[in-house]
């Protein structure tokens, strides 16, 4: 493959293909780089919601590939690995990987985040051992088991509504007094017979040797769970209490905001001329699919006017 492109995309969730698909559609040679399976976290969702065109929801495993099919159609070519640093040279832009160097002169970063973990005792050793951050990959294996779910905000309870489905109880961990959830997410796990929420109370302790049987958990004080630990049955626990802006890439090029997200302007253009930012990792993105694609074909049509642009100001 000729390593030099038009556009890089650097990431392939829903911001990165639609990116990638607009600036293919505008002519410009591009390149999306990832380093999972495309779609992101979206690929993971049983039932996307919000998603204009679809009332009542889209499979993750539905909507991803045909945003792949749609950008490889446009012209979009794919490279599967890691881009692991970006620096300025001879007026493009050069991006490393395990499988050589690419050079475009313009890169979109749509990088997006990643689920943060607990941090406790037993979570690591029993990753893939019933510590997930997939319901839609492992509830059907829990058909019947009671599962933990932890986190109070919509990923959490979105996901706690699929893991319903096929298990037999969710209970819903979270430190906070109340859930942080859109309003629809709330109702519908208020009304689920098999779901329950527990609000001020946190994982101390993953337990189990060789899969997860259980967790320690210990009630806040101030909360209705009182101050005391107890462990809890469980099958699995699915850890939802956060994102983490991957935006390493550019941590030593441009100020982050206080979350570590990427600024832009309107255009998603950054401080650095032909880099531009999409999608979740970009600063005061919405968290939203659909904000993401949006982001992507912004950034898609800035880059393509900065290629053409010889006035683009500095
Ligand atoms: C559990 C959960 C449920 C959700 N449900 C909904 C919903 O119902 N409706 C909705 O609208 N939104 C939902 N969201 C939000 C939605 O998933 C995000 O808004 C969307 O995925 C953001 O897309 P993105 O492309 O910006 O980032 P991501 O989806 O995070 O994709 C980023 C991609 O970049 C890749 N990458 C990262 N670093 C590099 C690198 N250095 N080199 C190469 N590739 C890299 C990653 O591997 C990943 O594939 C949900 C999110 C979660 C976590």
């Amino acid at each position: 493959m000729n390593s030099e492109f038009d556009v890089i995309v650097v990431g392939g969730g829903i911001a990165g293909l639609t990116a990638g698909l607009v600036s293919a559609r505008l002519g410009r040679r591009t390149l999306i780089h990832t380093s999972e399976l495309l779609g992101g976290h979206l690929l993971s969702i049983e039932k996307i919601e919000g998603y204009p065109g679809h009332p009542d929801g889209i499979a993750g495993y539905e909507l991803c590939p045909l945003a792949q099919g749609q950008a490889a159609d446009a012209g979009a070519e794919f490279a599967m690995s890691r881009v692991e640093a970006l620096s300025p040279e001879g007026g493009m832009w050069r991006l490393v990987t395990a499988r050589g160097n690419y050079a475009a002169r313009a890169v979109i970063v749509a990088t997006g985040t990643e689920l943060k973990e607990l941090g406790v005792p037993g979570e690591m050793l029993l990753r893939g051992k019933g510590v997930s951050h997939c319901a839609s990959c492992d509830a059907p294996l829990l058909s019947g088991k009671p599962v933990v779910a932890v986190g109070g905000g919509d990923s959490a309870l979105q996901e706690a509504l699929t893991l319903a489905e096929h298990a037999s109880k969710v209970t819903v961990l979270h430190r906070g007094e109340r859930s942080t959830a859109q309003q629809s997410f709330r109702e519908r796990v208020a009304a689920h017979p098999r779901i329950e929420l527990r609000p001020s109370t946190e994982v101390v302790e993953i337990l189990g040797k060789d899969a997860v049987d259980g967790v320690r958990v210990r009630g806040l004080s101030g909360g209705g769970a009182g101050n005391g630990t107890g462990d809890l049955e469980t099958a699995a626990v699915f850890v939802y209490i956060g994102l983490r802006p991957s935006s390493a890439l550019l941590t030593d090029r441009v100020s982050l905001d206080s979350t570590g997200r990427i600024p832009v302007d309107a255009q998603m253009r950054t401080q650095l001329r032909g880099i531009f930012g999409a999608g979740t990792v970009r600063s005061g993105a919405a968290g939203r699919a659909v904000a993401a694609a949006g982001d992507g074909t912004a950034a898609a049509i800035a880059a393509d006017r900065f290629l053409d642009d010889s006035a683009w100001p500095d």
